[in-house]
């Protein structure tokens, strides 16, 4: 069991509203931001480069906490400002040539397949889309049979950002593997709310965001590549961290995930990102899952009660993001008006999932994602103020 009491002291934003948006950029525990603040404190007081010099083993733990949290090693990590720049960067560096294949999901976000629609009208490859199976899920039949050679790529979405689905990720690699294709497993809205394990899931490289469930600051985010694959692709782009400019005309990249960062960065930002994951590691990812799991099905199970209230979550298993519709409502007002309540809640568009979205025939949904620290009788204060109690 979590400690909630301490767990609500550590979050003083949470008092006094109900916060249900840590699918879209949750509140730190105090820890987090007492770690950035003090960072840009002492870098105003003697410099940047002195300040970090002082945090050297702090800075090099944060991707050794990361890697304890995924089970991998510290040289598989690669720290970035978003889940895009990370989930772009493995992406760009796959090698494509016409008549390739790249495998998408259903449940696809849609910087991921901006970006496939782009490498596809740049190289010559082709964007197809993995249908789902009954329950909304990645069909594995159906991705079995898809299966050739000249699939190189599959992106796989963990969990999606517009509701409880979870994709089965582990199956979706060993499928992948018999065809020698790579599988990118989009984590950002898995991690900090379920456990995630890359040998469990078997993926080549995963993305994740550093300010959704992990609670950590924006601009954080890292990559995870596979022992041995970052040594065998160019990054779209190298500096002098990720590589090293060896004699006037040479240069050697790094061997390890290191290839694929830059050197500048927020360092206060990347501290408390450190901070973020430790703080969850010492929760533990098992009891935060349970918490949360438990938490969003609470909330469906209160949300069919409410007249008019359409819950839209897919999948078997569920995840933390609980999404649903009012009958002649529009989601932004829905969300609005609990807004006026003190209740936060946002928007999915079809945009940010539109092959989902359009084949289900949904413009928009509402999106509750309750953490952890929320309280169940928070959770009936949003269930009151939305029948309009
Ligand atoms: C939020 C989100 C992203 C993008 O994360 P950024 O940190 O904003 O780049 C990618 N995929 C999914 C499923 C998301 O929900």
């Amino acid at each position: 069991m979590l400690d909630h009491d301490r767990i609500r002291r550590d979050t003083p934003g949470a008092s006094g509203r109900v916060f249900l948006d840590s699918a879209g950029s949750s509140l730190p525990p105090t820890v987090v931001l007492d770690t950035a603040i003090a960072h840009l404190r002492r870098e105003a007081e003697i410099g940047g480069y002195r300040a970090a010099n002082e945090r050297l083993d702090d800075l090099a733990a944060v991707k050794t906490s990361i890697a304890t949290l995924i089970g991998a090693q510290a040289s598989s990590i690669a720290l970035s400002d978003s889940a895009t720049r990370a989930w772009t960067d493995f992406f760009y560096s796959v090698p494509l040539s016409a008549g390739d294949r790249i495998l998408l999901c259903q449940a696809e976000y849609a910087s991921n397949a901006i970006s496939a629609l782009h490498r596809a009208e740049v190289t010559g490859a082709t964007v197809e889309v993995m249908p789902s199976d009954a329950s909304g899920r990645i069909d594995l039949d159906a991705l079995e049979s898809m299966l050739d050679d000249r699939v190189k790529l599959i992106s796989v979405v963990h969990a999606p950002t517009n509701g409880g689905l979870i994709n089965p990720a582990r199956a979706v690699s060993d499928l992948a593997h018999q065809h020698g294709a790579l599988v990118l497993l989009d984590a950002c809205q898995s991690i900090g709310q379920l456990r995630v394990d890359v040998e469990e899931l078997g993926v080549d490289a995963l993305s994740a965001t550093g300010r959704k469930w992990l609670r950590g600051p924006r601009g954080t985010g890292f990559l995870y590549l596979r022992p041995g694959l970052a040594s065998t692709l160019h990054p779209p782009a190298l500096d002098l961290h990720s590589a090293e400019w060896t004699d006037g005309r040479t240069y050697r990249m790094a061997d390890d995930a290191t290839r694929f960062e830059f050197w500048e960065c927020d360092v206060a930002a990347r501290l408390a990102l450190g901070a973020a994951v430790d703080y969850l590691l010492e929760l533990g990812s098992d009891r935060v899952e349970d918490a949360v799991v438990e938490r969003a099905d609470y909330l469906r199970s209160g949300l069919r009660k409410v007249p008019g209230v359409t819950v839209r979550d897919l999948g078997d298993r569920k995840s933390g993001i609980v999404s649903f519709t009012v009958d002649g409502e529009d989601p932004v007002a829905v969300r609005d008006r609990l807004a006026e309540r003190n209740v936060t809640v946002t928007v999915s568009h079809r945009g940010s999932t539109r092959l989902d979205m359009t084949g289900r025939g949904l413009d928009a949904v509402v999106r509750a994602s309750p953490h952890y620290f929320v309280a169940f009788a928070e959770l009936d204060t949003m269930l009151a103020a939305l029948a309009g109690e």
